[in-house]
């Protein structure tokens, strides 16, 4: 680990939209424990805040303005639009300082006093610290049970595990920022980068609280987008199983072709078999389009990634001209 003599030992990274209320609170909170961490010799640690501003249409960034004039540590970059929380994360990795990162939401639902704990841990030779929640019990029902079923669905279907009930709140190492930095794709599926980055990992446990202020951005129906990114960028198997299935449905239409083929045979042919022909049609009908909306999927993925866009664009930097 190489410290860094002038630049910062720890980056705090924030994606934030439409948070102007959140700014004044994360900053009272976040300052006052980095504050509190020290080096192993017991000299104050030296961090940086960097707020990802993701097309704030409110007063978010005049709040961070505010921030920084106050604690020139607190840093931020405006993005050109709303690129979303996945782009945002990446544009705070692209642009962290220090030789630990992490990323935390601004609603202090990730209680920001864990930071000392994922110190410790790294210190102890650890390049991922990822803060798992001990239940969920601030999210709903239906949230929890989802969230649930996302984590086995990935993990079943892809070969890089990602922990569940970890979120993005966790402490990276500047080995593993660089190589996150350096992963070309335009899908930036976060914990599915993590995940395959690999190297020494651990957990700490934390209760995740409610929100403090303002409300959630992410209803399911973008939780679902999200979850399909994750699935796709991580794992192939929604494309082959539908050869697998095929080649089922075509055995069992074979040996039904069979077994009608002698029935006509012994007692001649009748019309009926029409609800069964239907059913059949239908069925085919259905699962054919599914098949066809996944490759779509898929596809629509490729052209993306063959533009090549960048993932984020840089409008303004507060308090870092670098
Ligand atoms: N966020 C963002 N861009 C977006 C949506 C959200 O940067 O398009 C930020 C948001 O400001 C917050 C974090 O991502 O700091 C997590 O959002 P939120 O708390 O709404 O998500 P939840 O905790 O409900 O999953
Ligand atoms: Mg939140």
């Amino acid at each position: 680990m190489s410290a860094s003599p002038t630049g910062p030992r720890l980056s705090v990274i924030v994606p934030v939209k439409d948070e102007e209320a959140a700014i004044g609170p994360f900053v009272a909170r976040v300052g006052r424990v980095l504050d509190g961490l020290t080096e192993p010799d017991g000299a104050p640690l030296a961090w940086e805040i960097l707020f990802v501003d993701d097309g704030s249409g409110d007063g978010t960034l005049a709040a961070i303005m505010q921030a920084h004039q106050a604690d020139r540590r607190i840093k931020a970059l405006s993005l050109s639009r709303n690129f979303g929380k996945e782009a945002a994360l990446s544009a705070g990795l692209d642009n962290a300082h220090g030789d630990a990162v992490v990323p935390i939401d601004v609603d202090l639902q990730d209680p920001p006093e864990v930071i000392g704990d994922m110190l410790d841990k790294w210190r102890d030779g650890h390049e991922v610290v990822y803060g798992v929640r001990r239940d969920r019990q601030t999210d709903s029902l239906p949230k929890r049970m989802t969230a649930d079923l996302y984590y086995r669905a990935h993990n079943w279907l892809s070969s890089d595990k990602i922990p569940e009930h970890a979120g993005d709140f966790r402490l990276l190492d500047r080995k593993v920022v660089e190589v996150i930095k350096v992963m070309p794709e335009r899908n930036r599926f976060m914990k599915g980068l993590f995940a395959w980055s690999g190297f020494r990992q651990a957990a700490v446990e934390y209760d995740r609280a409610e929100r403090a202020v303002g409300t959630t951005k992410f209803n399911y129906w973008k939780l679902w987008t999200l979850a399909i990114d994750g699935i796709t960028s991580a794992s192939t198997v929604p494309l082959r199983v539908w050869s697998y299935l095929g080649a089922l449905v075509a055995l069992f239409a074979l040996i039904y072709a069979g077994f009608v083929f002698v029935r006509t045979v012994l007692y001649g042919a009748d019309v009926a078999g029409y609800p069964s022909l239907m059913i059949a049609t239908l069925f085919l009908g259905g699962v054919q389009l599914l098949s066809l909306g996944v490759l779509g999927e898929y596809v629509g993925r490729i052209l993306v990634e063959v533009k090549h866009r960048p993932i984020y664009v840089i409008r303004q930097r507060i308090g870092d001209e670098a």
